[in-house]
């Protein structure tokens, strides 16, 4: 044996994009850095149709790292018609673990609402099909997103993705079988309503995330966020709830893993 032994808890970035080029350059030595302090898994959401490649490279390159692909809201005017159509396919194509990110986002008020509902409920149809969960991106949207869920009978859950709802909301979200997503934002005291959700929601709901290289944490000097962070993000958690750290820790990783059908063996 060398060094310490290191009791480190078992970890599960659900949202990091790590296949951003802002990674390039250290992206062996942060997934190294990540494990070594507990994060096991990490899933890329996709945005673009371009992004793809690069997600599923890496995914087959490290063990690890999970797939997920989507057109994401964001890009609504960027992505072509028959980039639907190449989703389809692609997520026949395994290993993929969710179809995102992909949601609404009516807090940018330029972009189209109308064609922004069309690519999302595209996208639901394409993850029902498939069987495979999604994972959400949704800001001052979360009623209409709810409803488009409810009337396609959408069937497999999923993350959402920096929840910032209600209470009401997160529970319509649990009864559909999602997890929410809390990440670097919980980390500012001036959050309080985020704070009180992440501290109040049930333990069963709740899963960590990153945004790397965005939403850094109040403990990150740096000019990017990375997978590492998720510690700071967890150690949050943990100072807001009255768990065990250990049992908090087990919990949020089952839940990921749960919605992945990821066995937590694997990690
Ligand atoms: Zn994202």
């Amino acid at each position: 044996m060398t060094g310490k032994a290191e009791t480190t808890q078992i970890l599960f970035d659900t949202h990091c994009h790590f296949n951003m080029s802002d990674f390039d350059k250290d992206r062996e030595n942060l997934l190294q850095l990540s494990q070594r302090v507990g994060v096991k898994g990490i899933l890329m959401p996709g945005t673009t149709k371009e992004s793809w490649r690069k997600i599923r490279q890496l995914t087959s390159l490290h063990k690890g790292l999970y797939t997920a692909l989507g057109l994401h809201p964001l890009f609504v005017e960027y992505h072509k018609k028959s980039d639907i159509r190449s989703l389809e396919l692609a997520v026949a194509m395994p290993p993929i673990s969710a179809v995102g990110e992909i949601g609404l986002d009516f807090y940018v008020k330029e972009l189209d609402r109308q064609k922004q509902i069309v690519l999302f409920r595209a996208q639901l149809q394409i993850a029902n099909i498939a069987h495979l969960p999604i994972i959400l991106h949704v800001r001052k949207a979360h009623d209409e997103v709810l409803k488009h869920l409810r009337i396609i009978n959408f069937r497999f859950g999923g993350f959402v993705h920096a929840f910032n709802g209600s209470q009401e909301q997160a529970k319509r979200y649990m009864d559909m079988g999602f997890k929410l997503g809390f990440g670097g934002a919980m980390t500012y005291p001036r959050a309080v309503k985020l704070r009180a959700l992440a501290a109040e929601l049930p333990l069963s709901s709740i899963v960590l995330e990153t945004d790397a290289p965005d939403m850094k944490p109040i403990t990150c000097q740096s000019s990017r966020n990375t997978p590492i962070h998720l510690v700071d993000n967890f150690r949050t958690l943990c100072e807001l709830r009255s768990e065990l750290p250990s049992k908090i820790a087990l919990q949020a990783t089952e839940n990921a893993c749960q919605i992945l059908d990821i066995p937590i063996d694997d990690l």
